[in-house]
């Protein structure tokens, strides 16, 4: 599958965000899966060239993927996330290939076993390397996903910060003030007679 991935480094970060966003709507959840044209929607987003065709059995075997998937997201610690991830490319991945998509792209690594590979191939294999660079990289679980009950979007964790806890910053003011108000409420009942 083609993608355009000019530098490793800008790669990385956008593929694991590609990553991230394909989750959100291949996992089951309240409104999901989504069909194929939210999914068609992201790899667009993301560059990749038209015609993007998703067949019923690319979906399902998508779908599939992003449940192992799934569990590297949750990983709360960098050792357990680098042994999944270990365990998704042990057998999946094949050896490194530096490709253009025949001169329409910069070089860049993919590691499924050609430019051709199915879309659930393709989605492991290029998620689970993108995944793995960051977490080298920062030594920290490379995503998870966003602790606001009414969100739970997988996210990328890339800065060099904290863990973070929410996908956005809107989530997380949204959840500091509901603890605020919760918390008042909690005082204001306390204090009745
Ligand atoms: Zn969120």
């Amino acid at each position: 599958m083609a993608s355009q991935e000019p530098l490793l480094g800008s790669s990385v970060h956008d593929a694991a965000q590609r990553a991230a966003d394909l989750l959100a709507v291949l996992l089951p959840g309240p409104g999901h899966p989504a069909g194929p044209a939210a999914l068609i929607a992201v790899l667009r987003k993301y560059g990749e060239p038209e015609p993007i065709e998703i067949s019923a059995t690319d979906l399902a075997e998508l779908r599939r993927v992003a449940l192992l998937l799934r569990e590297v997201f949750a990983s709360g610690d960098a050792d357990t996330a680098a042994n999944r991830l270990n365990g998704l490319l042990a057998g999946r991945a094949h050896p490194p290939r530096l490709t253009t998509h025949g001169g329409t792209s910069g070089w860049h690594l993919h590691v499924d076993s050609n430019d051709d590979a199915p879309w659930a191939e393709w989605f492991l294999t290029s998620s689970c390397l993108a995944l793995a660079v960051l977490l080298a990289d920062r030594q920290a679980p490379p995503g998870g996903f966003c602790a606001s009950p009414s969100c739970g979007r997988p996210f990328v964790n890339v800065g060099r910060g904290a863990a973070r806890r929410y996908c956005s910053h809107r989530c997380g003011t949204r959840e500091r003030v509901a603890r605020h108000r919760a918390l008042q409420a909690g005082t204001s009942e306390s204090t009745l007679p």
